[in-house]
């Protein structure tokens, strides 16, 4: 992709109004456009990052067994008061019809999978089976803020499984909660397990995984040394207690609820009227729990955590681009021209060989604009090519978190960045 066939140009100023760093990076970067508070276009940069981050999470889920599908926005209303939550999910969006039918804005599907699964399950056989679907969800928040973290339109995925057993169940639990482990530590991020309560959602536990910043919504009570920590909803222990788990000091922080996971027990299979038959015969109601991500606040936990006070620092998996290539021509016309015709067949050996390069060909911008702007995407590494370093021998390498860089022969860059 070359900088000047790019649509969505980044802006030299920060947005006038932005609430939160991932608001401000993303919009001036030009990864994202509100249309209005809560509710964001997704253009090409900040795309392809919640590509990678959708196709990372598709590749461990299928690993796990998960199988794939796509259901409904929009849903019916009697499904909701089957479940009594049409009334009583306050955040829920209801979209009234010229035909005077009402529907809801799915927040969440266990009004569409539970019968959707329960059609197809009528044996042990079918059991256990695991559903997930990446899609976009809905949420009548009174206040949508912290840019991509809460609005009112966003992405999630959501995993549904079915158990004919309680250990069964709890066996496959474990597995998604090793498996997000798994994915956010492929997204660059160190999520930390908290124990949670369920709310009027769960029969009996859940764990929410958070990313621990100073710009979280959400107060842990956590501890320094290993693994354990609570959200203050439910804790047990107070801010500078010894940790129950290694004795260490439990310190109160903040964090941003990436993914959540709960035991749904029988409570939507029941009253869906779902039912298997087991070895002996018997007609059994089958156990259920969910697993959600988000996966556009994922994209701005990611700027959150991974940021400097020049711009986005993207981890390598999930970055837009794996290089950002700068062409820095200079005055002399025949400098410029082998520094153009350089950077051309650099870019183009390196597309050949399936790296994914971002190019800023301005002729029109200084050699400062072009690092702000570089600084500011904030892709894993960014090449220079100039008539300076073109004479000291190739390219100037630099990593965007490095503080120096380094030139490198021209010859050896494939294999440098491969
Ligand atoms: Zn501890």
């Amino acid at each position: 992709m070359k900088y000047s066939r790019l649509l969505t140009k980044p802006s030299k100023t920060a947005p006038a109004e932005s609430d939160s760093i991932n608001a401000k990076l993303l919009i001036q970067a030009a990864f994202v456009r509100q249309e209005m508070a809560g509710v964001y276009s997704w253009l090409p940069m900040g795309l392809r990052v919640f590509n990678k981050i959708t196709n990372i999470i598709r590749e461990e889920l299928d690993a796990i067994g998960a199988q794939e599908i796509l259901m409904p926005a929009l849903q019916p209303k009697e499904n909701w008061e089957i479940t009594g939550r049409w009334d009583k999910v306050d955040v829920l969006f209801k979209v009234p019809s010229q035909t005077d039918r009402e529907y809801a804005l799915g927040p969440t599907h266990e009004e569409i999978v539970t019968p959707l699964v329960g059609s197809f399950v009528h044996s042990y056989k079918d059991l256990p089976v695991a559903v997930y679907q990446i899609q976009t969800k809905y949420r009548d928040e009174l206040r949508a803020k912290s840019g991509v973290l809460r609005g009112r339109e966003f992405g999630m995925k959501d995993l549904y499984s079915f158990h004919a057993s309680q250990e069964d169940l709890e066996r496959y639990y474990e597995v998604v909660k090793q498996t997000y482990l798994k994915i956010f530590s492929r997204c660059g991020l160190d999520a930390k397990v908290v124990e949670a309560s369920g709310g009027s959602f769960t029969k009996k536990f859940s764990h929410e995984f958070q990313v621990i910043t100073p710009a979280g919504e959400d107060d842990i009570i956590a501890c320094s040394a290993c693994s354990f920590a609570q959200n203050r909803e439910i804790a047990t222990y107070q801010d500078g207690a010894d940790c129950p788990s290694c004795g260490a000091k439990l310190q109160s922080v903040k964090g941003i609820e990436i993914g959540n996971i709960f035991d749904l027990g029988t409570k939507f299979t029941e009253v869906f009227k779902l039912a298997y038959t087991d070895e002996q015969g018997e007609r059994k109601t089958p156990l259920m729990a969910c697993f959600g991500i988000g996966t556009t606040r994922l994209v701005g936990a990611i700027v959150e955590a991974h940021h400097d006070d020049k711009g986005m620092v993207w981890p390598k998996e999930v970055a837009p681009f794996s290089i950002h290539l700068v062409s820095i021509a200079g005055k002399d016309a025949t400098e410029a021209a082998r520094v153009i015709e350089t950077a051309n067949a650099l870019y183009d050996e390196l597309k050949g060989k399936g790296v994914e390069v971002f190019w800023d060909d301005r002729d029109d911008a200084s050699a400062g604009e072009k690092f702000a702007v570089s600084d500011l995407m904030g892709m894993p590494l960014r090449l220079v090519i100039s008539p300076k370093s073109l004479e000291q021998g190739g390219v100037e390498f630099k990593e965007r978190t490095a503080t120096s860089q380094e030139i490198i022969p021209l010859a050896d860059v494939a294999d440098r960045v491969l």
